[in-house]
C-alpha cells in the first residue's frame, strides 16, 4: 500500500535562502514603558512543521495552566516553508497571552543565534547529543531554574514576576541567546563542560554565552541608540557625545541586562584582585566580559573620532551594533582555534588574534590591538606574535599521500600524529593509551575581502587512568585515591591544500601542566565540588 506523502515542496524558496523575522530587540518591557523595541533577524528558511519544529528546534509552550503544550504554527496555512513575521500586540499584557509571538520571538533568536555561528565559522555546529534541542519557552520551572540542561538538549525557561505579570525569561533576546549558546558550546566542545572540565572552563562558558547574548542585543542599531539617548539624558541639538557617553551607554546597558532578575549576576566593571580563583564561574566570567566590552567602547569611540562631528546619532548607534557585531564574530572565529579540552583564558585570546590574523591581515582599526589591551588590562598576558601558529618547529612533517583524506577521516588524522614523531612529543601523548575522541571537520568562511577561505580543523583528545603510584612515577602528582585521571589533546588546522597551519597543544603526559591542574588531593576536590553543582544545568544562578 502507497501511503500518500502531502506534496509540500519548496515552491519558489531556494536552499540557502534567508527570511526577516520580527523579534524583541531586548524584552517585553520597554525602560520607559511603551511598546517594547522590535528588531529584525536574518535567518535560513527551513521546512516548519507545527510546535513550532524545524530542523534543530523544537519550541514547546505550556499552557498557561496545567502542563499540556500548545503547538503553533508560524507558516501560512498548507506551506511549511513559507514563515510568516508578526509584529508583537502592543499591550503588555496581549503580548504576554499571545503564544504565537512567544514562539515566533524564541525561534528567531534561537536560528538567529546558530546563523552567526555557523556563518562566521563556516561549518555547521552540532548539538551534543545529536537530535534536536527542545526549548521549552514557558516551563513550570522558576526563573532560576532557567537554563541549558546538559545531556538532555533540554533548554528549560521559567517566568519572573514584573509589574505584577508572569513574564516568561524566553522572551528576552539575551537570555534565549545565552542559553541557545551554552548549546552550541557544548555540542562543538564537549569536554569543555564534561565532568573533567575545571572551573575555569565552566566559566569560559558562561563568560561565551554573556558575550554572545550581550553583543548580539548590542548588534541592533535601535537597541544602541535608545541606549545613547538614555545615557546622555536627552541629547541636544549638537552636543558632543564623548567617551565617557558610549562608554556609560555600553555599560549601563549590560549591568540592565544582568540586573534583570534573579538570573545573573551583576556585572562587574573592575576586575576583583585574584578573580581567576573566584569560586563561582559567572562571576570569573564577568571579568572577561568586562574586558571585550571595554575594546567594544574603545574601538566604537575610535570608529565615531574617524567621522568627526559629523556624525549623527544615529550615525553614532549604528557605528555602535557595526563594532559589536564584528567583535562578536572574532570572538566566535577564535572558538576553532582554541583545543577541545582544558581551555584557559589566554587560548581564548591567542584563539580570537590568531584567527583574526588569518581572516584580515592587516588590522587597520586596530580590532586586535584593542581586545590585547584590555586583557592586558585584567592580567591575561598579551599573546605574542611569534609562532601564534604554534606550527613554526615542524618544518619538514610527513604527510598522508591523499591529503584531502585529512579532512573526512578521523583515522588519518591519528595516522598523521603518529607518522610525525616531534608533533607526537609535543603532544606528550600516552603510546599504549588509544585517543578518546578524534574529529574533523572541513570550514569554508568568507574573509571581509570576499576570498573563500577553505580549512580543516582536527581536534583529539587523549584520557589516561593511572595507578596512584603511576600517578607518581610518570607525573609526580601525589594522590591518596587508587586512580586518577588525566588528559589532555590538541587542536590541527590544515589549509585547503592539507599542509598544517596551526596547532594548538595540551600535552599529555606533561609533568608540570598535569601537576597544575591536579593540584593536591584537597584542591581536586574542592574543584570538583564547586564545578559539579553548575556543571549539569548550566545558568545556576549565583544564589
Ligand atoms: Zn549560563
Amino acid at each position: 500500500m502507497t501511503v500518500a506523502f502531502p506534496k509540500k515542496s519548496p515552491g519558489d524558496i531556494k536552499a540557502g535562502q534567508m527570511v526577516s523575522l520580527t523579534i524583541l530587540a531586548e524584552g517585553p518591557i520597554a525602560p520607559a514603558g511603551g511598546p517594547p523595541l522590535t528588531a529584525q533577524v536574518r535567518i535560513p528558511v527551513e521546512r516548519l512543521r507545527r510546535g513550532p519544529t524545524g530542523h534543530r528546534y523544537a519550541i514547546h509552550i505550556r499552557k498557561w495552566r496545567g502542563t499540556t503544550v500548545s503547538p503553533v504554527s508560524l507558516t501560512q496555512p498548507g506551506d511549511p516553508w513559507r514563515l510568516i513575521s508578526e509584529p508583537p500586540p502592543a499591550g503588555l499584557r496581549e503580548l504576554l497571552d499571545d503564544t504565537r509571538f512567544l514562539a515566533q520571538h524564541v525561534y528567531g533568536v534561537a536560528m538567529s543565534t546558530l546563523e552567526i555561528f555557523e556563518s562566521t565559522l563556516g561549518r555547521r555546529m552540532p548539538w551534543n547529543p545529536e537530535g534536536r534541542v527542545v526549548l521549552k519557552a514557558r516551563d513550570l520551572v522558576t526563573a532560576t531554574d532557567t537554563g541549558y540542561e546538559r545531556g538532555t538538549n533540554i533548554i528549560r525557561f521559567g517566568s519572573v514576576d514584573r509589574m505584577g505579570y508572569k513574564v516568561p525569561t524566553a522572551l528576552y533576546r539575551d537570555i534565549v541567546a545565552h542559553e541557545v549558546t551554552h548549546a552550541i558550546l557544548d555540542g562543538f566542545r564537549p569536554a569543555w563542560a564534561d565532568q573533567m572540565a575545571t572551573m575555569e572552563q565552566l566559566a569560559m562558558h558562561e563568560a561565551l554565552a554573556d558575550i554572545v547574548a550581550i553583543l548580539s542585543v548590542f548588534s541592533s542599531k535601535e537597541v544602541v541608540y535608545r541606549q545613547l539617548e538614555a545615557a546622555a539624558g536627552g541629547f541636544e541639538v549638537g552636543q558632543q557625545v564623548d567617551d565617557e557617553v558610549l562608554m556609560r551607554s555600553l555599560f549601563d546597558f549590560a549591568r540592565d541586562l544582568f540586573a534583570r532578575g534573579p538570573l545573573r549576576e551583576p556585572f562587574v566593571g573592575a576586575a576583583p584582585e585574584g578573580w581567576q580563583l573566584l569560586p563561582e564561574p559567572h562571576a570569573r566570567g564577568a571579568v572577561v566580559v568586562g574586558a571585550v566590552l571595554r575594546a567594544v567602547q574603545r574601538l566604537w569611540a575610535e570608529r565615531n573620532a574617524r567621522y568627526g562631528g559629523f556624525h549623527s546619532l544615529q550615525q553614532k548607534a549604528e557605528s555602535g551594533s557595526i563594532v559589536a557585531t564584528r567583535i562578536l564574530r572574532m570572538v566566535i572565529r577564535g572558538l576553532s582555534y582554541m583545543p577541545p579540552v582544558d581551555v584557559s583564558w589566554r587560548d581564548l585570546l591567542r584563539g580570537i588574534i590568531a584567527a583574526d590574523l588569518d581572516m584580515v591581515p592587516d588590522d587597520a582599526h586596530g580590532y586586535r590591538e584593542a581586545l590585547q589591551a584590555e586583557f592586558s588590562a585584567i592580567g591575561l598576558r598579551r599573546v605574542s606574535l611569534n609562532n601564534i601558529s604554534g606550527v613554526e618547529n615542524y618544518s619538514g612533517l610527513r604527510y598522508p599521500i591523499r591529503l584531502s583524506a585529512l579532512g573526512s577521516d578521523p583515522q588519518e588524522v591519528q595516522r598523521f600524529v603518529w607518522e610525525n614523531p616531534r608533533l607526537l612529543e609535543a603532544a606528550r601523548l600516552e603510546r599504549r593509551t588509544p585517543l578518546s575522541s578524534t574529529r574533523v571537520r572541513t570550514s569554508e568562511r568568507v574573509s571581509p575581502d570576499g576570498f573563500i577561505i577553505s580549512e580543516i580543523g582536527a581536534s583529539f583528545i587523549q584520557t589516561v587512568r593511572m595507578s596512584r603510584k603511576e600517578a607518581y612515577v610518570r607525573l609526580g602528582v601525589k594522590t591518596g585515591r587508587d586512580f586518577i585521571d588525566v588528559r589532555g589533546g590538541g587542536l590541527l588546522r590544515f589549509d585547503a591544500g592539507g599542509r598544517l597551519v596551526y596547532a594548538a597543544l595540551k600535552p599529555v603526559m606533561d609533568r608540570e601542566r598535569q601537576g597544575q591542574l591536579f593540584g593536591s588531593d584537597q584542591h581536586h576536590e574542592a574543584e570538583q565540588a564547586a564545578s559539579s553543582g553548575v556543571r549539569n544545568k548550566f545558568h545556576g544562578t549565583g544564589d
